[in-house]
Parts: structure tokens; C-alpha cells; sequence
């Protein structure tokens, strides 16, 4: 594990204070349990964006377990929440993230749409590999702004890693070739790949990650290992459409979900991991490099109720 993190619950602490607050001020003390506070709660939950078919689960849970009592309290009725959140995704949360069973060079490529993140989390996966004791390169196959190249060597001046990269406006699978040799030439454990998330339309932007994903596999076949998407919390319940159109052509194998400290819809993480089935492996919460946690669905949870 990373010794340098920040933690889950600050970066929390705007979903906490939007969801968590709102619940203790609709229960303060023990309460009657009428159908108007199963749906007040339900709104809550709705409003804090964990998506209304597990907000629904919930409430029947709710109603089902303490109707006999005909009264709640804060506690319990977090207590529920957490079990039913737990339950629902609980079947996408034990996925093996364990580095030292890597083979080596273990390729990801990162994708996703512009803006959400995804030079600044291969900064902090290259952090996070490096701190491991793994040897890191990364591949600057965002090619379209000269800027974007830029943003990337600073992480990895940051970071002590390596890189490849090109003249702007080259071919980016022709940088993602490169790194893939480049990685075996050079004793690599991680190749992180950035690649671009606008280009003219989405169909060429599909066609250009197969493309990429392609020319890696030929030079390291098997690669990419993961194909990791990068969605902005802050999307809230778009995050889940705009993960589809990837996931409608890219084998998505994980979600690294950023931005979790500036935004009052971390709740977000449930509906994603309900909908897309696609487990979040990362979330960031802040821009430097050690503002990256392995995302676990219990540790999320006790810092949103905490
Ligand atoms: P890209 O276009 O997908 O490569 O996105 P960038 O990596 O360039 O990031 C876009 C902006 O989001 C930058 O200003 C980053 O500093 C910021 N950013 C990325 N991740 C996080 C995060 O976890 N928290 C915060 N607060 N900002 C982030
Ligand atoms: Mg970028």
C-alpha cells in the first residue's frame, strides 16, 4: 500500500457533507417510520447521486427490516445503507490489484474523454508503481497539443520515471509502438500509455485506440493488460453514458475515478459500478502525485458515513 496518501475521508468530505448531513438533519433522534420518511430518505439518496434503483433497494430494505419497530434512527438506517451498497457491488470489489504478481512489462492504457483526468492519474500511477519499486515508462500517445506532451514529461520529472514521445501531430500509434519496444529493450515493469479523448468525432477517436491497442499487442503480445478509463466525478450520472461509448468498443477492464475532492457527487461510484459492471480500481482525490487511493467499496464507505 501507498504510505503517502491522503485520505479517502478528506477527499470525501463535500459528498459527505451534501449526503451524510442531509440524512442526520431528516433523523435526528429515533423516528417514526411513515412512508413520507422512506421517501424523504430516498430523495437524499437520489440527490447524493448514488442513482435511484439502489436508492429504491434501499428504502424497501429500510421499510422491510424496521417496519416490526415502527421506528428508526440514524445508525440504522446507515447501517442498512452500507450493507445494501455493499451487496450490490461487493461482486465487482475483489479484484486483484496485487503488484507483485505483474508480469513484466505490464501495459495501460489509459483513455477517456478530455479534461477528466487522465495525464494527471498516470502521474500518480507512475508514482504509485515507482514507490512500488517498479520501473516505469510512459508513452506520449496524445500527440494532438504540443502542450499535452509538456504536461506529461513533467510528470515524469516529478516522478522519476521514463518516457517516449514524438513531434506534436505525429502518429500516436506510432509513439505507442515505440513504447512497447522501447519497454522490453529497457527491463520495463509498467508502461502507462495517455492518449488523446478528442479527436473530430468519437468514431475516430475508437478507431484510433484500437489502432493503439493493436500495435501494442503485436510488439508484447497480450498487451494491453488493462485498459483503464478515466471519468471525472463531477460528471455525476453522465459519467455512466460517457463511459459507454467506450465501453461500446474498448474492453474496459477498470475505472480510475478523479476528482473526488472537489465534487459533492462521489456517491457517483455506486451507480457506475451498478450499471457499467466494471470495477473502480483508483480514485483520485487532488492534483499531486500521491493523491491516488486503490479504491476499496468499505473504506469508501466508512468515510461517507464517517
Ligand atoms: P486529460 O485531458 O484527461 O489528460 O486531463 P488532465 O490530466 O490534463 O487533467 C485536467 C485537470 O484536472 C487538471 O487541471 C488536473 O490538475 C485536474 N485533475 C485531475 N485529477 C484530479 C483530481 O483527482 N482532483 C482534482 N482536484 N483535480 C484533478
Ligand atoms: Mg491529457
Amino acid at each position: 500500500m501507498i504510505q503517502l496518501l491522503n485520505s479517502l475521508k478528506s477527499g470525501l468530505r463535500r459528498t459527505r457533507d451534501n449526503l451524510t448531513n442531509s440524512l442526520k438533519s431528516l433523523i435526528p433522534g429515533k423516528k417514526g417510520l411513515s412512508e413520507e420518511l422512506l421517501a424523504e430518505i430516498e430523495q437524499v439518496l437520489i440527490l447524493g447521486d448514488i442513482g435511484v434503483n439502489t436508492a429504491t433497494d434501499i428504502a424497501a430494505e429500510i421499510k422491510q427490516r424496521f417496519q416490526k419497530e415502527k421506528e428508526v434512527n440514524y445508525d440504522q438506517v446507515v447501517s442498512v445503507i452500507k450493507e445494501e451498497i455493499h451487496s450490490t457491488v461487493d461482486f465487482l470489489t475483489h479484484k486483484d490489484n496485487g503488484i507483485s504478481s505483474l508480469k513484466s512489462p505490464y501495459v495501460i492504457l489509459v483513455v477517456g474523454v478530455n479534461g477528466t483526468g487522465k495525464t494527471t492519474s498516470i502521474g500518480k500511477l507512475a508514482h504509485y508503481y515507482r514507490s512500488e519499486g517498479k520501473r516505469v515508462l510512459l508513452a506520449a500517445a496524445d500527440t494532438y497539443r504540443a502542450a499535452a506532451i509538456d504536461q506529461l514529461e513533467k510528470w515524469k520529472d516529478r516522478t522519476g520515471v521514463e518516457i517516449v514521445k514524438n513531434e506534436e501531430g505525429t502518429d500516436p500509434a506510432a509513439v505507442a509502438f515505440d513504447s512497447a519496444q522501447a519497454a522490453l529493450a529497457r527491463d520495463i515493469d509498467v508502461l502507462l500509455v495517455d492518449t488523446a479523448g478528442r479527436i473530430h468525432t468519437n468514431v475516430n477517436l475508437m478507431n484510433e485506440l484500437e489502432k493503439i491497442k493493436r500495435v501494442i499487442g503485436n510488439v508484447i503480445p497480450g498487451a494491453p493488460h488493462k485498459i483503464l478509463l478515466v471519468i471525472d466525478a463531477n460528471t455525476g450520472q453522465n459519467a455512466i453514458s460517457q463511459a459507454r461509448s467506450f465501453t461500446g468498443s474498448l474492453d474496459v477492464d477498470g475505472i480510475f475515478l478523479t476528482k473526488l475532492d472537489g465534487t459533492a457527487k462521489g456517491g457517483v461510484i455506486i451507480p457506475i459500478m451498478r450499471e457499467l459492471k466494471i470495477p473502480i480500481e483508483f480514485v483520485g482525490i487532488g492534483e499531486q502525485k500521491e493523491d491516488i487511493k486503490l479504491f476499496n467499496i468499505k473504506e469508501y464507505l466508512n468515510a461517507l458515513f464517517a
